[in-house]
C-alpha cells in the first residue's frame, strides 16, 4: 500500500470519529479470556491459573471474562486451563456483543457466520440449540473441530453461503447473529502499515453485507432478534448496511443496548453527506480500549 493510502485511511478514521484514530494508535496491553462453562466454571479456573502464576482480573460487565497483561499471552496456552479446553480467549467487544443477544434456555440461535465459532460457543451455554453457518470450507472443518473439544453438544453446523439460508430455512429462528465478513479495519496495526484497505474493499464488503442482513432477517421468527456486527470503522459497513434492512422492511425496529461501557457510544446517524434513520442511535460502536477491539453493533426486532 502506498504511503497516500494509509493517509487516506488515517483521515478517513478522524472522519469518522477523531477519537478513533488515537484509539488505534494505542499500546495494546490487555488480552481477555472467557470460561468456557461447557467444561468448567470460574471457581476451577481461577484455581488452575492462580496456581499456575496467573492472576486475572474479572471484567464490569460478565463474571466469567477476565483480562490479563499482554505478557501473558504466549504462555497463557500452555496453562492446563487451556490445553483442557476451560477457558476460551476471545476480545471483549465478541464477548459483549454476543452476550448482547440474550439467548435464553428456549431459544433456537442461528449464527449465520460462524467460524471459527466463539459466539456460537457463548450461545451453545444457554440456548436449546445452535446452528452455525460457515462457507468456507477449511474455516468450517476447524469450526466443526473447536466445538467439539470445547464441549459443545447443541451446535450444528453447517458449510454453506449464509445469504441463501433463509431460502430453505423460512423464518423460524428465535435468535439470529450476524458477525459479519468484514474489512475489519479494526484489527490494523497502523504501527506495521496495511496492504489491503481500499474504498472499493469496503464497498464489496458493504454489497454482501446487506444480501447477509436480508438472510438474516427473513430466518428470524415474528418477534425473534437479531443482532448484526463487525469490527469495523466504515460506516457503508455498518450504518448504512442496517440502514438499508430498515428502508426495506416496515417490521424492523432497533433495540437500546443497555450498557455500563466507558468506550461505548451511539452508531452515527450522519457520513459524508448522507443520512441514516434516527433509529441507529440505538446501535453503539465500541471505540478500542484495553483488550476491546473496535467494534460495531446493532439489536433488531422483528416485529
Ligand atoms: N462469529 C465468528 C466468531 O465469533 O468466532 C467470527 C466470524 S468472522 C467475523 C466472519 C465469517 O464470515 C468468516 O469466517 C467468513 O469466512 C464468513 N463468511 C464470508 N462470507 C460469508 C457468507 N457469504 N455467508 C456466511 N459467512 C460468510
Amino acid at each position: 500500500m502506498s504511503k497516500a493510502s494509509i493517509k487516506d485511511f488515517k483521515n478517513r478514521l478522524q472522519k469518522i470519529d477523531k477519537e478513533l484514530y488515537l484509539a488505534l494508535e494505542e499500546e495494546k496491553n490487555y488480552f481477555s479470556f472467557r470460561v468456557n462453562l461447557l467444561k468448567s466454571n470460574k471457581q476451577e479456573v481461577l484455581e488452575l491459573l492462580n496456581k499456575e502464576g496467573f492472576f486475572p482480573k474479572e471484567v464490569e460487565f460478565y463474571k466469567n471474562a477476565f483480562i490479563l497483561p499482554i505478557s501473558d499471552r504466549k504462555t497463557i496456552i500452555k496453562s492446563s486451563a487451556y490445553t483442557q479446553n476451560k477457558i476460551y480467549i476471545q476480545n471483549l467487544s465478541s464477548i459483549f456483543a454476543a452476550l448482547k443477544l440474550e439467548a435464553k434456555s428456549s431459544d433456537w440461535v442461528l449464527d449465520l457466520a460462524a467460524a471459527p465459532g466463539g459466539k456460537s460457543l457463548i450461545f451453545s451455554e444457554v440456548a436449546k440449540k445452535v446452528s452455525a453457518v460457515e462457507p468456507n470450507k477449511s474455516r468450517f472443518f476447524r469450526m466443526k473441530r473447536n466445538f467439539k473439544e470445547h464441549g459443545a453438544k447443541n451446535i450444528m453446523s453447517f458449510n454453506k453461503d449464509g445469504r441463501f439460508v433463509y431460502k430453505a430455512t423460512g423464518a423460524m429462528f428465535d435468535k439470529v447473529f450476524l458477525d459479519a465478513p468484514c474489512s475489519s479495519e479494526a484489527h490494523i496495526d497502523l504501527k506495521k502499515g496495511i496492504t489491503w484497505w481500499s474504498l472499493k474493499r469496503i464497498k464489496r464488503f458493504s454489497k454482501l453485507q446487506k444480501e447477509l442482513i436480508i438472510s438474516a432477517f427473513e430466518a428470524l421468527k415474528p418477534g425473534g432478534e437479531m443482532i448484526y456486527a463487525t469490527c469495523t470503522f466504515a460506516p457503508e459497513e455498518n450504518e448504512e448496511t442496517v440502514d438499508f434492512l430498515l428502508k426495506k422492511y416496515d417490521n424492523a425496529k432497533l433495540i437500546e443496548i443497555e450498557h455500563n461501557l466507558k468506550n461505548a457510544k451511539s452508531a452515527l446517524l450522519e457520513f459524508e453527506g448522507k443520512k441514516f434513520d434516527d433509529e441507529l442511535k440505538k446501535a453503539l460502536r465500541i471505540i478500542p480500549n484495553g483488550a476491546f477491539s473496535g467494534f460495531f453493533l446493532a439489536k433488531i426486532k422483528k416485529n
